[in-house]
């Protein structure tokens, strides 16, 4: 049955993948975007088109009567946290509570929430799962894992059905749709405006990690299987229920790895010079999924690190050609 759906962020890079995912599975999809750092024209077609406030425009627009709300809308950069927490408390948490409120008020029964793998913090544990501790060790990472605790509290005392999906990094492009930041801080979009001519080298934030070549260690998840796994969740949400569930491959890449994946794809040498490392970056943090493929019955099929590369690569040069035509 088509669901009648909200996609909150849904202008930027999973949101737009997620949202064009919706509409290619036959749902009626209302993207609510205030564009702070999305792009209007990434809202896939087939979807409307409200801009504005997450919280402020669910108040009115949830009465029309939806099956469920995917909230991707959030302030997510770790750095810019930590220097203006208050953004992120009330963009990101106070935010969602008031969605959580209007939801609530207009009887919409289900949520799935984009949650990170910044809750855990500075795990232990290699892979990570759900049951590790959550100590996040950045704003960005408190705040979603202050929603979540909301979340979980609503579900239980008002039967919402809820789950949070907790990413590990979010990589590739899925057709017209990718990661076009104002501000880059991701390492792949960094490393390919390099091969591009725009930037002269990438700075490798610290090689004195424990890990075997000094670089820290991430898992890398092609955002087409991140988004079909919100397609799953929407289906396995139940009433009173709050599930949590990570995604990733499983498998950690360094960033020197990444690096001289980069290289292959592109043929560019891609300079690279060793820098100091970045505040409120773990060494290592890869995902134990097992959750998500057991109860979801979730199955991530772009998995090699260089495919995931080649899309972004590849939407890169698109929109470099776009641009210059
Ligand atoms: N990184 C780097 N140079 C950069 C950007 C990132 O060395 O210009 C490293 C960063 O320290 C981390 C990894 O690459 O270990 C992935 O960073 P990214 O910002 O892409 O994602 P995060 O893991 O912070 O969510």
């Amino acid at each position: 049955r088509p669901l009648k759906l909200v996609v909150t962020g849904g202008a930027g890079y999973v949101g737009s993948v997620c949202a064009a995912r919706l509409v290619e599975a036959g749902h009626d999809v209302t993207v609510v975007d205030d564009l702070s750092t999305g792009h209007a024209d990434a809202v896939p077609e087939g979807a409307r088109f409200v801009e504005g406030d997450a919280a402020e425009v669910s108040q009115t627009l949830l009465a029309d009567g939806f099956d469920g709300v995917l909230h991707f809308a959030a302030k997510s950069l770790v750095g810019e946290s930590m220097q203006d927490p208050g953004k992120y408390w009330h963009g990101n948490v106070l935010t969602s509570l008031r969605l959580l409120d209007a939801m609530r008020a207009h009887g919409t029964p289900r949520l799935v929430f984009s949650s990170t793998a910044a809750t855990y913090g500075e795990p232990d544990v290699a892979p990570i799962p759900e049951s590790a501790p959550t100590q996040p060790t950045n704003t960005y990472g408190a705040t979603k894992l202050a929603i979540d605790h909301a979340i979980g509290t609503y579900a239980r005392a008002h039967g919402l059905a809820a789950v949070s999906l907790r990413y590990f990094n979010v990589a590739g492009a899925h057709g017209r749709f990718g990661e076009r930041h104002t501000t880059e801080t991701h390492l792949i979009p960094i490393v390919l405006q390099v091969a591009t001519g725009e930037r002269g080298q990438v700075q490798i934030y610290g090689e004195d990690y424990p890990t075997d070549d000094g670089t820290a260690v991430r898992d890398y998840i092609h955002v087409t299987d991140l988004a079909d796994a919100h397609l799953l969740a929407l289906d396995h949400a139940r009433a009173g229920e709050h599930r949590i569930y990570n995604l990733g491959n499983g498998t950690g890449f360094s960033v020197r790895q990444v690096i001289e994946a980069c290289r292959e794809v592109t043929g560019h040498p891609i300079p690279a010079a060793v820098g100091g490392r970045r505040a409120g970056d773990p060494a290592v943090l890869v995902a134990a999924s097992d959750r998500a493929r057991e109860e979801l019955g979730w199955k991530p099929e772009r998995t090699d690190l260089r495919d995931i590369v080649a899309d972004a690569w590849r939407f890169t040069q698109d929109r470099r050609g776009t641009a210059a035509s």
